[in-house]
């Protein structure tokens, strides 16, 4: 069973509600949710930051005498509002392939990370009433929907029918959070690359000692839009440990196992 998040509502609506509702050709009103999650991650070689000059694709590792830049975030959880931002968006190198192949999940995965959660941020709104509800116009929007409805599940809280999202049992949202961890350790000059089967990813299920997290480094790429924290652990279970979080609410938990073939 994976943690569940609320759906969150504006105007007293169940975000469910509004998207069977838009579904259905009517004006969609408002809606926020949220969700919560961690990320650690963990290896037991360190890469030389060296390699980051390397015309190698830093998901697969393979050689291309070209490589494209690939956007560790998703380019499409910053609002327009951000566009004139002074906070660098990272890239990194990656074949056409890799750079290709996220393209979708990170539509779904952003359309998750607006609507889950309980935290009112303004982007959450900015991204739903911009990109997102375009993106339920085009021609694929329908299953759009359908993908976000999929994920959510009545349930009643204090007598009332609401809809909890389960973004841990969601692959597709695992995958995007691993390929942002597999980015920001190679952006970090931990690894070359990172294959994904390196990475384990899931919800912040619980709360995290205070004492562990002022042992990670903070880093942020826009507080409202990502923040993140990573600690090399080092030992010869777990290279590091990480935690991500999205729209200031949804937290994720990630863990890179530590190589234990030497491959490095
Ligand atoms: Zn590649």
């Amino acid at each position: 069973m994976g943690y569940p998040c609320i759906a969150y509502c504006l105007y007293g609506f169940d975000p469910l509600i509004l998207l069977l509702l838009y579904n259905r050709t009517y004006v969609l009103s408002k809606y926020f949710i949220m969700l919560s999650g961690w990320t650690l991650l963990n290896n037991s070689w360190l890469a030389s930051e060296g390699h980051s000059d390397m015309p190698i694709c830093s998901y697969c590792g393979h050689v291309f005498d070209k490589t494209q830049r690939e956007h560790v975030f998703p380019s499409n959880l910053y609002p327009p509002s951000k566009s004139d931002s002074k906070v660098q968006r990272l890239t990194i190198p990656a074949c056409g392939e890799c750079n290709n192949s996220w393209s979708d999940d990170e539509a779904h995965f952003r359309n998750v990370m607006v609507v889950s959660g309980d935290n009112p941020n303004p982007i959450r709104q900015e991204l739903w009433e911009g990109p997102i509800r375009r993106s339920f116009d085009q021609p694929d929007g329908a299953r759009r929907i359908d993908d976000l409805i999929g994920i959510m599940r009545p349930v009643h809280i204090d007598g009332a029918g609401r809809h909890m999202i389960y973004p841990s049992e969601d692959a597709r949202i695992l995958r995007v959070i691993r390929k942002i961890i597999r980015g920001l350790a190679h952006y970090h000059g931990l690894f070359p690359f990172l294959p994904d089967d390196r990475v384990w990813v899931d919800v912040q299920r619980y709360e995290i000692p205070q004492q562990f997290i002022s042992e990670m480094t903070y880093y942020h790429r826009e507080p409202d839009v990502a923040d993140y924290w990573y600690g090399i652990l080092d030992d010869a279970e777990v290279h590091s440990a990480w935690l991500l979080k999205f729209l200031e609410a949804p937290a994720f938990v990630g863990i890179v196992h530590a190589d234990s073939g030497g491959e490095g």
